[in-house]
């Protein structure tokens, strides 16, 4: 317990960057003074104001976007607000993000405590010449005071004071708006059994919301025999309901919104639409592999036909020199091939990465969560999960370090389990080649189907795990929709030019030591060096474990050795073909060479094959970040597990099923 030191307290509260600390160092000048809240590492402020003979000792706290208890940030707010030592809560709201600031004020309303309002940023309202009804607006939440302020320009602070001081006595009710007739009937059982139970509670309407939102802290802080009444988390009827209130505010609160915010709203009827808003991000997605494939294809056309005549140089000047038989093969046959063929790629990954950066950029991304949420809650995970998963379409690495987002370990590791199966753009080479070379002018769509089966499998091993998963995660939807804005050229440059130096560096480091690993391993055998990669190392050994593969139809051992040979990095699966198959003494194709070898493969076997590339264990460094981020040996070989048996079920099913077709 804090001495109350003469004075009274008051909690600035509100969602991150809202100006809570602004208007904190406007109203107490430079009294400021830091503490810690016991137990975490979050800061709080604690400064001291006199105004009107009253002594008031205000309160910093982090920002938060809800009353949870998920984040680090919500525990400490939330055990401020709770404190009984907290007369008054001032709700710093950012007027200029009036909607979303709202749905922490409703929750703030049901503790039942002394509420003031500052609606705060008032000269970017007048500014963008937008107008809120300041009559209407606390008609609408229980009649608290609000004080338009700008703690920017210092305006409305000594009003504001003066209403804290004038409010600290007054009982706000609670009740802001009805929920549905069924949780209203609940929440009236459970307040009659709260106030038998403990007489004292001060907010005896929150608590009880709290408890159908099955939230653990309040059950364990004051224990009721409640599961007759709370039969499951009605968590999501509870959010939806505010949000549904919130709306309802700012269309009879907020007139002339900017017109930026105007024309999000307008997009975002659109691709945010409960119905449309799936299919809205199918159709995105299948455009931009669309481009991805027919202008990227033909710019790589060129950088082959380039690549083709450099191996000829390189291998004319190697002869020329006397260079060695072998190392002439090292040379073209293993690091020009395997390297020059991934960077024949570029023009594919820098396409699909300009575009993922438009996307991102234009903040559509945030949008694809919003529109998942649906789906995911109905799988057991949050709509949060999804974006992990979307930015699994450039690399996995960040994809799973991004799920440090969600809130509970149990929510991460199902994301991190899933996040791989979504195509990352080191698989885009694998469909490429494979697509083209078997599927002619069917190839966009092929691969694009891969992109849509990826994601199809996350969900269903989402699905999976929640069911089998008795204690049910937690699904709480709070994600910034930010407003639309033209993509700024300068961001997307410095955006594309990592992820392809990223690339670049993958071919000169990962890539150049896979190729002459494989070249070796192909080239040496039990004699020394070896005139038929058939009598090499690796082929022997890989001819043990190629039967297996016989139900996904590629029971080859050269397969054996690129999927090997892919968890390096999966392009390398591309690589261990080339280095296999390219025949430039006989002057085939790649697809007359495999052919030539293995008269049969075809389509079904291509369509397999790129599945199980999908599918199976993702690459090394993915690997090393799934075990640092869940911080399991256990879980990381479970998962590298499932994946290769999700791999190869599923390729078995569409070899089957493929080979019936084509
Ligand atoms: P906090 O995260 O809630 O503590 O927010 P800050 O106090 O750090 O403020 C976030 C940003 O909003 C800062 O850049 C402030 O300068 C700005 N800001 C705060 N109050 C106002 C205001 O009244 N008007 C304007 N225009 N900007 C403000
Ligand atoms: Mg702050």
């Amino acid at each position: 317990m804090r001495e109350h030191a003469n004075g009274f307290h008051v909690a600035f509260v509100g969602n991150p960057n809202c100006g809570k600390t602004t208007l904190f160092n406007a109203i107490t000048g430079s009294k400021l003074k830091v503490a810690n809240w016991p137990g975490v590492t979050v800061e709080k402020k604690e400064g001291t104001v006199e105004f009107e003979n009253e002594k008031l000792i205000l309160i910093d706290t982090p920002g938060i976007y809800s009353l949870s208890t998920y984040t680090i940030e919500e525990k400490v707010t939330r055990n401020c607000v709770l404190d009984d030592d907290i007369e008054v809560i001032v709700n710093v709201v950012d007027a200029s993000n009036l909607e979303r600031n709202l749905y922490l004020t409703l929750q703030l309303l049901e503790l039942g405590k002394p509420i003031v309002m500052a609606l705060n940023m008032m000269d970017v309202i007048e500014e963008r010449g937008m107008e809120i009804d300041l009559h209407r607006l606390p008609e609408m939440l229980c009649d608290i005071p609000i004080v338009p302020v700008s703690a920017i320009k210092k305006r409305g602070l000594d009003i504001l004071l003066h209403a804290i001081i004038h409010h600290k006595e007054a009982v706000t009710l609670g009740q802001v708006f009805s929920y549905s007739e069924e949780l209203e009937d609940k929440i009236s059982k459970l307040e009659v059994i709260m106030a038998a139970k403990y007489p004292n509670h001060s907010s005896a309407r929150w608590h009880s919301i709290k408890l159908l939102e099955d939230d653990e802290e309040v059950s364990e802080e004051h224990p009721v025999d409640v599961s007759r009444i709370v039969d499951r988390s009605y968590s999501r009827q509870i959010i939806q309901a505010k949000y549904g209130y919130v709306e309802e505010v700012i269309r009879e609160c907020l007139f002339n919104k900017s017109s930026k915010e105007a024309r999000t709203d307008k997009i975002d009827a659109v691709l945010t639409h409960p119905l449309f808003g799936v299919p809205c991000f199918l159709i995105i997605m299948a455009l931009v592999f669309l481009l991805t494939f027919t202008l990227g294809d033909w710019i790589k056309g060129f950088l082959e036909i380039f690549l083709e005549w450099f191996q000829g140089v390189v291998g004319n000047l190697l002869t020329f020199l006397n260079a060695a038989e072998w190392l002439k093969g090292l040379i073209v046959d293993g690091i020009i091939a395997g390297v020059g063929g991934i960077l024949t790629f570029l023009p594919n990954i820098i396409i699909l990465f300009i575009a993922l950066a438009i996307l991102e950029d234009s903040g559509y991304m945030s949008r694809v969560a919003y529109v998942m949420d649906g789906i995911m809650s109905k799988l057991g995970l949050s709509g949060k999960a999804f974006l992990p998963m979307v930015l699994g379409f450039g690399c996995t690495v960040p994809a799973v370090m991004a799920t440090r987002a969600l809130e509970t370990p149990k929510d991460r590791r199902r994301t991190m389990l899933v996040t791989p199966f979504m195509s990352c753009s080191a698989r885009l080479p694998i469909y490429v080649l494979f697509s083209g070379l078997f599927f002619g002018k069917f190839a966009a769509l092929v691969s694009f189907s891969m992109y849509v089966l990826g994601i199809l499998i996350a969900l269903l091993t989402a699905f999976i795990t929640n069911l089998l998963d008795r204690e049910k995660g937690k699904n709480n939807l709070l994600i910034e929709l930010p407003e639309y804005k033209r993509p700024n050229l300068r961001s997307i440059r410095v955006y594309v030019w990592n992820k392809v130096k990223d690339y670049l560096t993958k071919a000169g480091t990962t890539i150049f030591i896979a190729s002459i690993v494989v070249w070796f391993a192909l080239n040496i055998g039990p004699k020394g060096f070896v005139n038929e990669p058939v009598e090499s190392f690796a082929a022997y050994l890989a001819r043990f474990i190629a039967p297996v593969l016989k139900p996904c139809g590629l029971n080859m051992w050269e397969v054996v050795v690129a999927l090997f040979a892919g968890v390096s990095a999966k392009e390398v699966v591309v690589t261990s073909f080339t280095v296999l198959f390219s025949d430039a003494v006989n002057n085939m194709s790649l697809l007359e060479s495999i052919q030539a070898v293995y008269p049969s493969f075809g389509g079904a076997n291509a369509l397999s094959l790129m599945v199980f590339c999908l599918l199976y264990t993702p690459c090394l460094a993915t690997i090393a970040t799934i075990k640092k981020e869940s911080e399991s040996l256990k879980f990381t070989i479970f998962a590298m597990i499932f994946q290769v048996a999700t791999a190869f079920a599923f390729s078995a099913l569409v070899y089957n099923i493929a080979r019936l077709y084509i």
